[in-house]
């Protein structure tokens, strides 16, 4: 056992992820979970993720060992005002947040002295969303990416490390602000486009849309997958990672401007040209094995 008790407040695809992880492999004595509604809670006790449940976060991290925040990152200032005063002292407060500059802004001021904040960033995900979305196998093969502060109390980091390694993962630290700058492009920008494309196609006349859906397969299908992914989850990756995407949305924007003139000129070996340098990052992709999504156990075969 890992620790005796553990506090995750929000119990979604992440939270409810890492919560099967540690009942199957006995990592915790006991899980208390904070939500925001009696209906999640009802779901993690069902789903035989929770010892015990609470609407008061500040009730569910007493005594808690590791506090794991999974909620939506603009849920974390409010949340880490809340639980402060009620954190054990030499607990461990960590997140599952898709930002990290964000977290250590708004949760580092609430916690005393000795309590020790080490924030992660588990990449991996579905589109799916909510307590019954998640699956212990998520994590396996991936990246998880420790952004702890310098002079972060090397037991607490090594202890998160451990637990995101037993669930599968690969560890990385690195600094908050480069984390922030590596994942605008990686993962923000993406959805960024994905969510434009989808909302270009709704914006079409009706016949045109019918056949949209018909011939998605043609590649506009993959748009959609990710353009489903929480709206409030995604609102806040933006908010709080303002600064890198704008930056790397700069970037992009003259790229896509200059293939736009490489169309409109005929100019063949400019486009020729970006995309073959894709198809190298692509092998990159299959070579590092992070080309294949994981599917939940259903979804398998
Ligand atoms: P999710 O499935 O939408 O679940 C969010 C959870 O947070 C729910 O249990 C929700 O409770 C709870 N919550 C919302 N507001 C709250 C509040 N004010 N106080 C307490 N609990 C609150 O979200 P998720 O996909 O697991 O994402 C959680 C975090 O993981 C986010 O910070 C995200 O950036 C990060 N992340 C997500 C992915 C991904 O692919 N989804 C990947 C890596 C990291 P109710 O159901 O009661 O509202």
């Amino acid at each position: 056992m890992l620790f005796e008790r553990v506090a995750f407040i929000g119990i979604g695809l992440i939270g409810s992820s890492l919560a099967h992880v540690m009942r199957r492999d006995k990592l915790a004595g006991h899980i208390a979970v904070s939500a925001r509604t009696q209906k999640t809670l009802d779901t993690a006790l069902k789903l035989g993720i929770a010892d015990s449940v609470s609407l008061d976060a500040a009730e569910a991290v007493r005594d808690a060992d590791l506090v794991m925040l999974c909620a939506p990152l603009g849920a974390n200032a409010a949340i880490a005002r809340a639980i402060g005063p009620s954190l054990k002292p030499g607990a461990i407060v960590s997140d599952v947040g898709s930002v990290k500059k964000s977290i250590i802004r708004d949760v580092a001021p609430h916690l005393a002295d000795g309590v020790h904040l080490v924030p992660g960033h588990p990449v991996a995900g579905t589109e799916h969303s909510g307590p019954e979305a998640g699956f212990p196998e998520l994590f396996d093969g991936r990246w998880c990416i420790l952004t702890p502060a310098e002079g972060t109390d090397g037991a607490a980091v090594e202890t998160v490390a451990d637990l995101w390694r037993r669930a599968g993962m690969m560890i990385e630290m690195m600094d908050a602000d480069h984390h922030d700058q590596v994942l605008a492009v990686t993962s923000h920008l993406p959805h960024l486009i994905a969510y434009t494309i989808v909302d270009t196609a709704s914006d079409l006349e009706d016949h045109l849309k019918k056949e949209v859906v018909k011939f998605s397969a043609g590649g506009f299908r993959d748009f959609t997958r990710i353009a489903a992914s929480d709206p409030v989850m995604w609102r806040d990756v933006f908010l709080s990672n303002k600064e890198a995407v704008l930056d790397i949305l700069g970037r992009f924007t003259e790229d896509l401007t200059a293939l736009q003139r490489a169309i409109r000129r005929n100019n063949g070996d400019h486009l020729y040209e970006a995309f073959t340098r894709t198809q190298e990052i692509r092998r990159g992709v299959i070579d590092a094995k992070q080309d294949d999504a994981p599917a939940p156990p259903e979804e398998k075969n």
